[in-house]
């Protein structure tokens, strides 16, 4: 797409011209902020009393993303919401943000600044300030750093390694669209290397594709456990697949977890793609990733508050049963939780 195109290289900018002209016209929004990109540091002034919260990711091509139906701009909004995701997950609010890239030489100007027009969209949504990065050329294939920074009031913090016995195990939105969506754009992508004259089938599935190349961050369910004077006990988002989040909180906490098959929310668009392809929209919720839900649990006297809101559900609890987690399927029978899927006890 970008490839060959006679657009102006990024040999001929150099590291210096293309960051120059990919924030030229950026005008960084905090007003808390000295001194954004343009020195050999950024300085901002922390607020008052607050902690200061830090959470770095990698994204590598063919590695974390694909390019055959990953569109740049969408990219470039994924790596944002990623990294903000870590930081609402420490029920903090993010703040600034510094993206570093590795580049090969089959990339236009054009084409990183298509991502960068992604990362800028999503700073405005949620409202953060991109504050520095470094650019340098790689070998094949592209490679982000994004770093995202935020502040919580100390009183406010959560970890994984709160949860208690008989806590209520509560996750956001619905879970394996993201995963069901990848597995969908996977398959037109055999279907087009196999013969380049079909066109892409994503008819019916626009809700699951939306989950794989635009997820959002959940700051509305941080400021709507806020504004209920709800403070989760323990909290992670879903970035890797609800099995292996659960065993994080399991693992820090030093609780165990049972959780209901029957409670956990997927959406009709998961289910019936699961089924096309024959899998178990349950392992699909265990194992898929990239959902960017939160997963938390919650002091059982906060049920009554969030019992009627659609968004968040209720999937289990926690137990004295120290790092055993189970779930229990809809006919009844118990499994053990592995970071994969679930394996039989019998
Ligand atoms: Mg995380």
């Amino acid at each position: 797409m970008f490839e060959n195109a006679s657009l102006s290289m990024l040999d001929q900018l150099g590291e210096f011209g293309l960051i120059d002209r990919l924030t030229q016209k950026y005008s960084p929004g905090n007003k808390n902020l000295v001194q954004g990109i343009g020195d050999d540091s950024a300085i901002y002034v922390p607020g008052k009393d607050k902690l200061q919260v830090i959470s770095t990711d990698l994204f590598i091509e063919n590695v974390n993303f694909d390019l055959m139906y990953t569109p740049l701009k969408h990219l470039g909004y994924k790596v944002v919401v990623a990294g903000i995701s870590d930081i609402y997950a420490m029920n903090a609010i993010p703040a600034y943000l510094t993206i570093s890239m590795a580049i090969s030489s089959k990339f236009s100007y054009e084409a990183i600044e298509e991502l960068y027009s992604g990362v800028y969209l999503a700073c405005e949504k949620y409202n953060i300030d991109l504050i520095g990065g470094d650019t340098g050329s790689s070998v094949k294939g592209l490679v982000l750093s994004v770093t995202v920074t935020g502040e919580v009031d100390p009183s406010k913090k959560v970890l994984r390694s709160g949860a208690e016995p008989n806590d209520l195990l509560c996750v956001s939105g619905d879970l394996g669209g993201a995963y069901m969506g990848l597995q969908l754009m996977e398959r037109e992508k055999r279907v087009f290397m196999a013969n380049p004259e079909m066109q892409p089938d994503l008819e019916g599935y626009d809700y699951i594709v939306g989950r794989q190349l635009k997820p959002e961050a959940r700051k509305d369910v941080i400021e709507l456990l806020d504004s209920l004077k709800i403070l989760p006990t323990s909290m992670i988002d879903i970035s890797d697949g609800l099995a292996s989040e659960i065993m994080h909180l399991s693992n820090s906490s030093g609780v165990g977890f049972t959780i209901y098959e029957d409670k956990l929310p997927i959406d009709t668009q998961t289910i019936s793609m699961a089924s096309e392809f024959n899998l178990d929209a349950t392992m699909c919720v265990l194992n898929g990733g990239e959902d960017y839900e939160l997963l938390f649990t919650i002091h059982q006297k906060d049920f009554k508050a969030i019992e009627n809101l659609m968004d968040i559900s209720v999937i289990g609890h926690a137990t004295e049963n120290k790092k055993v987690c189970e779930i229990v399927t809809a006919t009844g029978s118990t499994f053990q939780l592995k970071a994969q899927g679930w394996e039989s006890q019998e």
